[in-house]
């Protein structure tokens, strides 16, 4: 099942939030990751360049965080909505028309081009295709298991093609493999499920699972930095109904530097302990190892860190552009808008 089930509407919204964007390879992914960014021409827009000083980076800070309560209660990301509320806050004007359009475009791009290579945690790059490596053979299958906003901007799948983890992972798997036998091999082995609810996916994946084995049973287990998502997890299992006595599934928590031990959780402190056999080649055996993104892969700070530049600069660079002031100037200007916001 390799499909974007949607065609990609051009610079517009989809206005229609049901018909979810499902992309089930990462050859899909990129596809769609590409075609976004190459609606937004980010290659060729080049963003101000500039740090935040500690007063701009305290006050985006909150403005970004008062904008996810607002826009994300349930967790779901939609940038284009966070885009249309900048223009309302900032420039105090209904979100239409060409010159939020290109509002829009530039929010959306700086996003899109944030460093997200730069976000991967350092030892992912040698522990996890030596992981890859390692466990092959036990692994059913390890798909990578991702929410984020893939449907409004594509954010989530540009995010996982940009970084190049995936790739390198690839790479490192096509060295070891007998010749011939890497695309089956990576077909065969490896998933990606990457969706704006990435929860309702997983149930589809268990349903569609339980329904090729009649009568065989699965094993799922778990890479994540959030504890409520094993919980939700076994929600979704135990709404297999009587099938779900045909599902085994066990938790990994990645607590990285944190120190924490849950013996029933599996927490590991950095992601160097996955290669300890003793603790792990049992548990992976014959599962479906379900590989969350952010916060696993990727730095979660680093990417809070990303979003604020984001929100901060796509308004200087607009107001820069737009009053045609000096970058100087057009920081001043964003600051106090921002501070009047937040005040009121
Ligand atoms: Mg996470």
């Amino acid at each position: 099942m390799n499909y974007v089930s949607k065609r990609i509407k051009m610079k517009g919204e989809v206005d229609n939030m049901s018909e979810k964007i499902n992309i089930d390879s990462f050859a899909a992914a990129v596809k769609y990751a590409k075609e976004r960014l190459g609606e937004l021409g980010i290659e060729e827009k080049g963003k101000p360049d500039f740090e935040l000083s500690e007063e701009e980076a305290v006050v985006a800070k909150k403005y970004y965080e008062y904008m996810r309560d607002i826009y994300e209660p349930a967790g779901e990301r939609d940038f284009p909505k966070y885009a249309s509320a900048v223009w309302r806050d900032f420039f105090q004007k209904k979100p239409e028309g060409g010159e939020y359009e290109a509002f829009k475009s530039e929010f959306i791009g700086q996003l899109m081009d944030m460093d997200f290579q730069g976000m991967v945690y350092p030892e992912i790059w040698t522990v996890f295709p030596e992981f890859l490596e390692k466990y092959a053979d036990k692994i059913k299958k390890v798909m990578l298991w991702s929410i984020g906003d893939v449907t409004p901007s594509g954010l989530q799948p540009a995010k996982i093609y940009r970084s190049g983890i995936i790739d390198h992972c690839y790479k490192h798997l096509i060295e070891y493999i007998p010749e011939g036998e890497s695309r089956d091999y990576i077909k065969d082995k490896t998933g990606y499920m990457v969706a704006d609810d990435k929860f309702q996916r997983l149930d589809q994946f268990l349903k569609d699972t339980l329904s090729d084995h009649p009568e065989g049973s699965i094993k799922i287990v778990a890479l994540d930095d959030a504890k409520h998502n094993f919980e939700a997890i076994e929600r979704i299992i135990e709404k297999q109904g009587a099938k779900k006595e045909r599902i085994e599934f066990i938790p990994i928590w990645a607590q990285y530097g944190q120190n924490l031990k849950e013996e029933e959780l599996n927490t590991i402190n950095s992601i160097t302990d996955l290669l300890d056999e003793k603790r792990f080649a049992g548990i992976l055996e014959n599962a479906y190892l379900l590989v969350d993104y952010d916060g696993v892969i990727s730095d979660n700070k680093q990417l809070l860190l990303g979003y604020i530049k984001a929100f901060f600069s796509s308004m200087v660079s607009y107001a820069a552009k737009q009053k045609q002031m000096p970058l100087d100037q057009a920081r001043r200007f964003v600051l106090e808008r921002l501070r009047n916001k937040l005040e009121r």
